[in-house]
């Protein structure tokens, strides 16, 4: 099989809540949560590109798009050799990854997108809040500053925002993201549980 994964995109501004939804569907069986963030964060900061997403991160900038995308493939090539993610049974969900349009590009023929989960907090105040109480739990250099902060919205505008009209109208789906984590996942389980269902009594032969 070629290997495109099925796959549901969490998307969103910046503390908008992807990676905590992520990690709460990526516990039940049949999900593979992947952020492509901590795939960058886990890398050894003094290799090559360590270095490089450690420049672009403190300062709220993206990584460029090519060094992502390999970064990205590699580890997803790992997940399934180590047999971590299995494609043929598992839902991939991604959070983080693409934010450009040119990365949606670049993944066209590794995913095949079921559904884009977009999580809209239209208070950004609210999300930087959520921001700096994680960068004090997490140690995170890129939310603990306010301006670096307010660049990292700037981008998410300008970058990754456009992402959404590369994907079919039909599969976006708005999810208020404003409420508790609880709620939130609520809207999230409505609309990916029947996908889940679908893929299970379906599953990929390869
Ligand atoms: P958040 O959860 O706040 O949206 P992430 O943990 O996903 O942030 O990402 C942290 C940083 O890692 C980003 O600001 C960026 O520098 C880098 N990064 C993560 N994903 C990508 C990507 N797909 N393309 C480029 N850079 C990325």
């Amino acid at each position: 099989m070629s290997h495109r994964y099925k796959c549901i995109l969490l998307f969103g501004s910046p503390g908008s809540g992807k990676g905590t939804q992520g990690k709460i569907l990526g516990e039940i069986p049949g999900f593979f949560h992947l952020a492509c963030g901590d795939v960058f964060r886990s890398l050894d900061l003094t290799s090559s590109l360590g270095k490089k997403f450690m420049t672009h991160s403190s300062k709220g900038e993206l990584v460029p798009d090519e060094l992502t995308v390999e970064m990205w493939q590699n580890n997803m090539k790992a997940q399934v050799s180590l047999s971590i993610f299995k494609p043929a049974q598992d839902l991939l969900v991604l959070d983080g990854i693409p934010r450009t349009v040119s990365q949606a590009k670049a993944l066209k023929d590794h995913l095949d997108v079921l559904a884009v989960l977009h999580l809209v907090c239209p208070d950004e105040a609210e999300m930087v809040r959520r921001m700096r109480r994680r960068a004090l739990k997490e140690n995170r250099l890129d939310d603990a500053d306010e301006k670096v902060i307010h660049h990292r919205f700037e981008v998410y505008r300008k970058e990754t925002e456009p992402v959404l009209s590369y994907y079919p109208k039909d599969i976006i789906h708005n999810v208020p993201a404003i409420a508790s984590p609880s709620m939130v996942l609520m809207s999230v389980l409505d609309l990916v549980a029947p996908i889940q269902d679908h893929h299970f009594r379906n599953p990929l032969t390869q």
